[in-house]
């Protein structure tokens, strides 16, 4: 299984994704290009350095080496099951079809301010501001409507004052790429910024920090290049100090805006204050009152078909994930990691959210596993570059860098040259040593697998509270009434 241990190119990215038809149109590769070769035209990167050159051509690429871009994409080979190993080490007390969790509950803010305005439990955006005014934040990536954009399209926003996170409480259904908010970021330099993303903006972050930089090294290269290059794929996810990941089976195609509710329904766009999904889509409008549509009727005419590529429902890369399925007014939360939990703690603390064990919302736990499910076995088997093809391994750092070294064993640089090159790449981060053990193509974690036919699916009872079915320190004289 060696030969899959390649690292994928900027023709692979250009191909396997945006030509195959799979480019989630996150950004990512725009964002973290270091020779501005690429552009974010209608939604997809555009090769714009050399107009004469095919739409796959990267001059750099093809001469130095770089491909950073193709790293970091979420469509290529490792993506989110690949990365577990990697990402959570032995650090998985819990692991469902949803993923790894340390804890799976329910909360919503005591906040009304943020509660009116917020799309479930509001813990997302409490969060966000909890976090801004205690200073564990500088800055929150997020998607809002501002003043500038067209109602109800979201842009990327850096919300930098608690006013800010507020107005941008609420889901919307069209994609915004928010990971381009990152660009403010480094403009403004701030190094604690929160990401709030759905889980195709989730896995491109964790990649830029996962991803062994040995890749970088080349006999073409010169410290310096490595160094630059080393810069974009680390240097915006250093800055993120939390990630969280809204659940997500799909968003629509702009035309559910413009031609079905503005122009068929007749709403017009300016009054429309919110949107969720509930069995319908549910259309709020500033004069109080609430419209529906078929969410089937949606979904058939205007789910984005890139969608249909993505089997990560609950962002499982993220430290914390959110969602709405199967509960009025509060907000599934699943902790996955142990900064994540510490946060979580402190959160708690201010008195500012209620919390309910999972189990006492079983219909949610339900929901939660089928969807969860279901997104996983829908991505259509593909190349082994797009990661979807079946039996592809874990992404193992040490063996990228082991085959790093063997690429350039007959360099003509000398050892130290080669060292030099080497400190560039990894710079002050520990060189990887440790092997990964576990095999991508396994069941799923937690998949009690398919019944026999005609009998219904057994789903797994939701954890108890001392399995992580609750909040950290959960008592039962905590539950609200
Ligand atoms: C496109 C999309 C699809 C979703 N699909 C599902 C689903 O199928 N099942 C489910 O259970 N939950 C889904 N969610 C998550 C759900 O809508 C809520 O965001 C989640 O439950 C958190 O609720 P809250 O009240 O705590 O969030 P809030 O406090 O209201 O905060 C919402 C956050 O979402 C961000 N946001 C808004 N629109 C977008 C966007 N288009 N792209 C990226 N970020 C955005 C805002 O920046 C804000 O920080 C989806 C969310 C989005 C954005
Ligand atoms: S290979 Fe490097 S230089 Fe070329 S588009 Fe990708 S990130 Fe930019
Ligand atoms: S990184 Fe994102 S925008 Fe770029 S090709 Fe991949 S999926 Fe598309």
């Amino acid at each position: 299984m060696s030969d899959i241990f390649f690292h994928p190119l900027f023709k692979d990215m250009m191909n396997d994704v945006v030509e195959a038809g799979s480019c989630c149109q996150c950004g990512i590769c725009v964002l973290v290009c270091p020779h501005n070769v690429i552009e974010y035209v209608d939604g997809y990167p555009k090769q714009t350095a050399k107009k004469t050159a095919a739409f796959d051509f990267c001059g750099i690429s093809e001469g130095i080496g770089c491909d950073v871009c193709a790293s970091a994409c979420p469509r290529l080979w490792p993506r989110e099951i690949h990365l577990r190993d990697a990402h959570f080490g032995d650090q998985r007390p819990w692991e469902g079809i949803f993923g790894v969790y340390r804890h799976v509950f329910v909360a919503r803010t005591r906040r009304e301010d943020i509660m009116e305005r917020a799309q479930d439990g509001g813990i997302v955006t409490a969060l966000l501001s909890w976090a801004l005014e205690s200073g564990r934040i500088d800055g929150a990536a997020v998607s809002a409507v501002g003043e500038d954009d067209p109602p109800c399209f979201p842009s990327p926003k850096l919300a930098t004052t608690e006013s800010e996170t507020r107005g941008s409480a609420g889901s919307w259904y069209t994609y915004c790429p928010n990971n381009l908010a990152l660009w403010e970021a480094e403009e403004k330099d701030l190094g604690k910024v929160a990401f709030v993303g759905v889980p195709c903006q989730i896995t491109p972050l964790r990649k830029m920090e996962l991803i062994d930089p040995s890749f970088l090294l080349s006999h073409k290269k010169r410290p310096q290049h490595i160094e630059k290059q080393r810069g974009f794929l680390r240097g915006y996810q250093d800055r993120v100090a939390l990630q969280i990941g809204l659940f997500c089976t799909e968003v629509f195609r702009p035309e559910l805006m413009t031609e079905k509710i503005e122009k068929e329904m007749g709403i017009p766009l300016t009054e429309v204050t919110k949107f969720n999904v509930k069995g319908d889509v549910l259309i709020y409008k500033k004069d109080g009152e609430m419209e529906t549509l078929p969410l089937q009727e949606a979904m058939e005419n205007y789910q984005r078909p890139e969608c249909s590529h993505c089997g990560d429902f609950s962002a499982e890369l993220a430290d914390i994930s959110c969602g709405g399925a199967g509960t009025r007014g509060w907000t599934i939360v699943v902790l996955r990691t142990r900064k994540a939990e510490e946060i979580w703690r402190e959160f708690e603390g201010s008195g500012q959210i209620e919390t309910m064990p999972i189990r006492e919302n079983k219909r949610a736990w339900n929901i939660l596993q089928i969807l969860a499910r279901r997104q996983r076995r829908r991505v259509p088997e593909g190349g082994r570059r797009s990661g979807t093809a079946p039996g592809l391994l874990q992404y193992q750092p040490w063996k990228e860098a082991s085959c790093a070294a063997a690429g350039m064993a007959d360099s003509p640089k000398t050892p130290a040259e080669l060292e030099e090159c080497l400190a560039a790449a990894y710079q002050e981060e520990d060189r990887p040593e440790q092997v990964a053990g576990y095999m991508a193509g396994n069941p799923i974690p937690g998949d009690p697998g398919d019944p026999p036919p005609g009998e219904k699916r057994k789903l797994p009872p939701p954890p108890a509270p001392e399995q992580g079915g609750a909040p950290p320190g959960w008592t039962p004289d905590r539950t609200p009434e």
